[in-house]
């Protein structure tokens, strides 16, 4: 028997969470298929994580537009969802004549497109504001309205709200077939079958293959990697903005940034790959991150580096009529819609900043495609709490402490005091893995990466989850973490 649902959403990374979190509004069903054993495991997890202002988008995209709409609003979004961010401003720095006129062209797209917060300021500002960034800078372009957040984090909150509105997610099943008949598409993964009025692809670098399985081939995605290096806390207080740099010749710049957490993130990098990605670094990547980062940033202490991680980029090329792939790739975000059947492809950057006006955007697209448009629901709850962090209220409010069940004083992950008691919530709000409690919670995330609190945290999910601890993985099947013997 097929389950039946109005719209059907393919993957849950961030795109995927936000559509199902706008469509959860309104008088329809809502079921969410994920492959993986966690949402927003794909792109989602691997990326700088900056809310950008949309300076760089050409004016009058739907990039620039949902861009400036999303750096206006963002922290009211994070408040309605109870998310961590922190306003840390941009500053992209010029080093000479060439890199000067880009700066004066992404001010001049800042007026057109009537973004507010962004301008040009001298070397003299730009070294009072960081005194500990490489000299030379000729101009900087302050962008002062810039945010950082942890995308996961992002991403979960609005999977959790969908989920308490009445959205079915599934995840560990995957999409491998879909037909259509009679109107109405016929899904079947590796668990069971569907059968959806409306589809919407979120699948990130599948987005391309799941299109062509009812549809003609018009985008191709080419994935490329993209390195970075992550610097304990302690480093947190070198710089205070976001820093890019803008080349002077060809070639990619460098972008560091003080996360929300206080750590240093470096990178990314851009790698061609030769296959397909498997989330692995590359040693040429890592080195020229290093290298940048001495060359910007003269104080960055090595000795502070706590891990490095890769990302992966979609990048999309339109294909000719004989299906090769042309050289004439997307600037702007491409919806692709066909007979019911939408697709969020190959969504780059800034597809974070953009996650809930894309979904939105994407809701209204959808919601219209309907014979009759369905109706707000009367009983949509907005209110999402994040798990409480002690580590915060450590500082804040101590005596609040108090007011928590006990297990929320037994500390399990030392380097960022993140106790039991947290850690159990994480695993009833859905997490099965030691990375969807890492993302859910920090545990793990500090000097140590888990060397401390793993073992512990590998019992405590054994014992909730009533599995077989040999059968706990690190973020899904293929990444057990102890053998059986
Ligand atoms: C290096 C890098 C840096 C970036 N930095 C920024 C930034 O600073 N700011 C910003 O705004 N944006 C940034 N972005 C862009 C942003 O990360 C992406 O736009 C966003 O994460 C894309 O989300 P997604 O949901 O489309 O993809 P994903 O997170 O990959 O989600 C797709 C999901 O679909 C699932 N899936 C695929 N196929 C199937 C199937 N057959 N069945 C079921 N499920 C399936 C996958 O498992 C996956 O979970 C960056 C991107 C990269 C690569």
């Amino acid at each position: 028997m097929s389950r039946k649902t109005d719209v059907l959403i393919i993957g849950a990374g961030i795109l995927g969470c936000f559509a199902a979190w706008a469509l959860s509004r309104y008088k329809i069903s809502t079921a969410v298929i994920e492959k993986e054993a966690d949402v927003c495991t794909g792109i989602s997890k691997a990326n700088t994580g900056i809310i950008y202002q949309g300076y760089d988008q050409h004016p009058g995209s739907l990039k620039a537009d949902l861009c400036r709409k999303a750096s206006v609003s963002f922290p009211a979004l994070c408040k309605e969802l109870d998310v961590n961010y922190k306003k840390r401003g941009l500053l992209m720095l010029s080093f000479g004549p060439n890199a000067d006129r880009v700066l004066e062209k992404k001010i001049r797209n800042a007026e057109v497109s009537n973004i507010p917060d962004v301008h040009l300021i001298g070397a003299e500002e730009l070294y009072r504001l960081e005194p500990s960034l490489k000299k030379g800078v000729s101009h900087a372009l302050f962008a002062e309205n810039t945010f950082v957040v942890n995308p996961w984090e992002l991403g979960i909150a609005a999977y959790e709200n969908a989920k308490a509105n009445g959205v079915s997610f599934y995840l560990n099943e995957e999409v491998l077939s879909i037909r259509k008949e009679s109107g109405v598409f016929h899904i079947a993964t590796n668990e069971q079958e569907f059968q959806a009025k409306r589809i919407l692809c979120c699948g990130g670098l599948n987005s391309d293959a799941l299109w062509e399985l009812v549809n003609k081939p018009k985008i191709r995605l080419v994935p490329q990697a993209a390195d970075y290096l992550v610097f304990d806390t302690d480093c947190g207080g070198l710089i205070r903005h976001v820093i890019s740099v803008e080349p002077e010749e060809k070639g990619d710049g460098i972008t560091i940034v003080p996360t929300c957490d206080g750590n240093l993130l470096l990178g990314p990098t851009r790698r061609e790959l030769n296959g397909s990605f498997d989330g692995s670094t590359a040693l040429a990547g890592l080195s020229e991150l290093k290298e940048k980062g001495k060359w910007l940033l003269p104080d960055l202490p090595f000795d502070q580096m706590i891990r490095s991680f890769a990302g992966v980029r979609p990048n999309p090329f339109y294909l000719d009529q004989n299906g090769t792939i042309t050289d004439k790739s997307l600037n702007d975000f491409v919806i692709l819609e066909e007979d019911g059947f939408f697709d969020l492809i190959g969504v780059k950057t800034p597809g974070i900043t953009c996650a809930n006006e894309l979904g939105q955007y994407i809701t209204t697209r959808i919601l219209a495609s309907f014979a009759s448009a369905p109706e707000l629901k009367t009983d949509f709850d907005p209110v999402r709490k994040a798990i409480p962090k002690i580590s915060d209220l450590l500082e804040r409010a101590p005596e609040a402490l108090m007011q928590l069940p006990p297990e929320y004083r037994e500390i399990f992950c030392r380097c960022r005091n993140v106790s039991k008691g947290e850690i159990l919530e994480a695993i009833r709000r859905g997490a099965s893995t030691l990375d969807g409690i890492k993302r859910r919670t920090d545990a793990g995330m500090g000097r140590c990466q888990g060397g401390y609190c793993m073992e512990k945290i590998l019992h405590l999910l054994s014992k909730e989850l009533q599995t077989d601890i040999y059968k706990i993985t690190k973020d899904g099947p293929g990444t057990e973490i102890i053998k059986e013997s």
